[in-house]
This record gives structure tokens, sequence and C-alpha cells, in this order.
């Protein structure tokens, strides 16, 4: 069937300091007639944020640091721009009118601006995996309630997205994520022993933001997005199959009940999918990379291991108890990763810090936006208890 490509989309970029909106920008960089950019925002890093709005020039910019509005409102003078600052003034431009609301602060700092666009009933292009495990079930009722559209962009959802095409829910058996198995997939335990934050955020085939690096190479990253494929997708756990696939050429697969796979190929190169989610329901022409097969040495599969990756058996855990679990292993896993790259615990201290923060949780009941945000900085209270306990 013929479709004619939309006209320009706006584009507002959270976390456009960081590495998914380094390529998002890209994409809107070489695409001009497509694409411009109407929010841009970062965390601290006020020169990064204002060297964009010089090149981007969107209708505003936001650092999240409010100690560094003056900076950025000097940085911006003499352009269109208009200059804010702090967590309000990023919930509110999450609300802000956009065609695409590109979700990609790291951690669940992407939360509120993610629930507010949610709330605004945009078209959302989420790559904060963080949101979706913390507050998942508030996230697609509210999406339900606003008639908002969630576009994954984490390549794996994003493949299972593209392959799941038109299919029934309960036409599909199962579906697969894909895992490079990161840095350390053929080191022992005790070889795990004394990595290094340097070396933890060295990925073999992605280069991504540091919290996302360590996540892949314990595996979190790995449970994080079965956690965020059970809310996406709205499967049980134990249908959201994980392959270890060190050459990161399939990134996700929908098996159906018929017999029939279909998988979604792709260079490792987040752009693949963010464009996907820009252009979505069109394709983009970006000049990608088209993978040569034939160069391929081999295209194997691994089942992951438990025994040595302990947090993907910790996560699906978490999904399988529902209620606060998912919030509790994600903000604690945060805690973990920054207490790791700033030194103070092990490489294998993660995995031990996130299994006695499910341990010691209690049950939830009903959970409110006010309940979630209460568990998370809870947890990251105990986690800092727990650290000046050993
Ligand atoms: P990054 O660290 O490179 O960038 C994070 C962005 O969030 C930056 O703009 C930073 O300034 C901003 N930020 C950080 N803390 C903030 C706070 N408290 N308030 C407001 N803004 C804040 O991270 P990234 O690799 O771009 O990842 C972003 C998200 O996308 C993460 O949730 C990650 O798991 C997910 N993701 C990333 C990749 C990847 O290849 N990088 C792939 C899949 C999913
Ligand atoms: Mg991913």
């Amino acid at each position: 069937m013929a479709r004619s490509p939309q006209g320009q989309k706006s584009i507002a970029v959270f976390g456009a300091t960081g590495s998914i909106g380094a390529s998002t920008l890209d994409l809107i960089a070489r695409h001009p007639d497509r694409f411009r950019a109407s929010v841009l925002t970062g965390g601290k890093n006020v020169e990064a944020l204002i060297a964009l709005v010089q090149h981007f020039k969107p209708d505003h910019a936001v650092i999240a640091d409010e100690s560094q509005y003056e900076a950025l409102k000097s940085g911006v003078a003499g352009t269109s721009t208009i200059a804010h600052a702090g967590a309000a003034a990023l919930a509110d431009l999450a609300a802000a009118e956009a065609d695409v609301m590109v979700s990609a602060i790291t951690g669940t700092a992407g939360l509120l601006p993610t629930l507010s666009a949610v709330r605004a009933g945009g078209v959302i292009a989420i790559a904060n995996k963080e949101s979706l495990v913390a507050a998942g079930g508030i996230i697609t009722r509210e999406a339900q309630r606003h008639g908002a559209t969630l576009l994954p962009i984490d390549s794996e959802h994003n493949a299972v997205f593209q392959a799941w095409a038109h299919a029934r829910h309960d036409e599909v058996a199962s579906i697969t994520l894909t895992a490079s198995g990161g840095p350390f997939w053929s080191r022992s335990l005790a070889e795990m022993q004394d990595i290094t934050p340097a070396q933890a955020v060295k990925h073999p085939n992605w280069s991504m933001g540091q919290k996302v690096s360590v996540d892949s190479a314990t595996m979190m990253n790995k449970g994080l997005e079965v956690m965020e494929a059970v809310v996406l997708f709205d499967l049980p756990e134990d249908r959201v199959k994980v392959l270890v696939h060190p050459s990161s050429v399939v990134h996700g697969m929908v098996q159906y009940r018929d017999g029939s796979i279909l998988a979604q190929m792709g260079a490792a190169d987040m752009r693949v999918p963010i464009a996907h989610a820009l252009a979505w329901p069109d394709r983009l022409d970006w000049d990608a990379e088209q993978i040569d097969l034939t160069a391929l040495a081999d295209l194997a599969f691994h089942a992951p291991d438990d025994d040595r990756f302990p947090c993907l058996a910790l996560a699906r855990e978490a999904s399988r108890r529902g209620g606060f679990a998912p919030t509790v292993l994600n903000a604690a896993n945060e805690m973990a990763v920054e207490f790791f790259l700033n030194g103070t615990i092990g490489f294998l201290d993660i995995a031990r810090l996130n299994r006695h923060m499910m341990e010691s949780m209690t049950a939830g009941g009903d959970i409110t936006l006010d309940d979630i945000i209460a568990v998370d900085q809870d947890t990251r209270r105990q986690a800092l208890a727990w650290l000046s306990e050993r």
C-alpha cells in the first residue's frame, strides 16, 4: 500500500547531551526536511547543552541542575532559545507539544518527564528503560488513558516491535531479546573479582553511557530489558527469552505459535532503532550501513549463564514477584552502579547489593506514583546503609 511520507516533525530530545541524544541529533541533522529539534535537555553539562543549542536552535533548552541556570541563560543569549532549569521545567516541557518526545535521560531521573509526556498523550520514543521498570504499570495505564504511543528505542525492544508487525497477542508464543554478553562473557567468576570501572565501561560492540555500559557488563541490562519487555509487550517473564549472541546482528525475535520466527537484524548502531522510531510509521533513508551477511563468521546463540551473571535471574525473580520488586531492584542497581563507578564497591558486589535489597524488601499493595517514588527513595537510603555497615 502506498503511503506518502509526513512533513517535518518536531522532536523533543530529553537527555540530548548523552549517547542516545547524540545519535538522535545526528539523524535530525541529516534530515532538516523531516525533523526539527524543539526541546533539548541536559543534566549537568551546561557547555555541551549550549553547544547543541547553538547548532540546533531549539525553542527551549533545559538544564536539570538548577545551579547552571545562569550559565545556560547567558550561553543562549542572542539565540531564539528560551532557557529553563530544574526538574519541574523538565516535566513541564515534556508535556509541551512535540511530534515525538525522545526519552533518553538515564536512570529513574527520566521517570517524571516520561510520565508527563505520556499524560499529554504524545508519541514517546523511549530509551529510558529504568522508568518502564520502576513504574511500568503506571506508565502503560496512563498511556492507555491518554492515548499516548510508546515506541521502543532500546534496540532489542525496537526489534521485537518491528517483528511483531500486526500480529494478535495470542498468536505470539514468546519473544527473544539478544545480549552481546558484554565485555566479560568469557570470564570466570574469579576473573571478574577485580574488574575496574574503566574495564567495565568498555563494551565490545556498542558505545553507550556509563550506567548502561556497567549494566551490560553485569548483564543487569538484560535483566532490566526483560522487565521492560514484560511492560511493553504485556507478556509474562517466562515468555521473554534471552539469548547471548556475541556478534550483535540479530537484535530481537518474535516466535509465533504457527512455528515461524521473525527476527530483526541490523548493524550495532543505535541510529537504526532511533531512525525507526523517529520516522514511524515511515522508514527513513539516512545512509545506514547495510550489513554484509557473507562477511559474518557466524551467527551463534548461547543460553545465558545465571551463575556467573546472577543479575538476569534476579530481574526475572523481581518480575515474577511483581508489585514493588522491579522498583526496588532498579533503584538498588542504580545505587550499586554508582558505588562501583566511584570505586566504593567491587564489580561482583553489584549483584550482592541487588540481592540483599530484594531479600530485605517487604511486599507492597496498591501502587501509586507516590508509592513508587517513596520505595525508590527508601531503597536508595537502605543501599547507603548497607554500604556503611560493610
Ligand atoms: P548517557 O549517560 O550517555 O546520557 C544520559 C543523559 O541524561 C545525558 O543527557 C545526561 O545529562 C542526562 N541526565 C543524567 N542524569 C540526569 C538527571 N538527574 N536529570 C536530568 N538529566 C539527566 O546515557 P545513554 O547511554 O544515552 O542512555 C540513556 C538511556 O537510554 C538510559 O536509560 C539507557 O539505559 C538507555 N539506552 C541506552 C543505549 C545506548 O546505546 N546508549 C541503548 C539502549 C538504551
Ligand atoms: Mg538494549
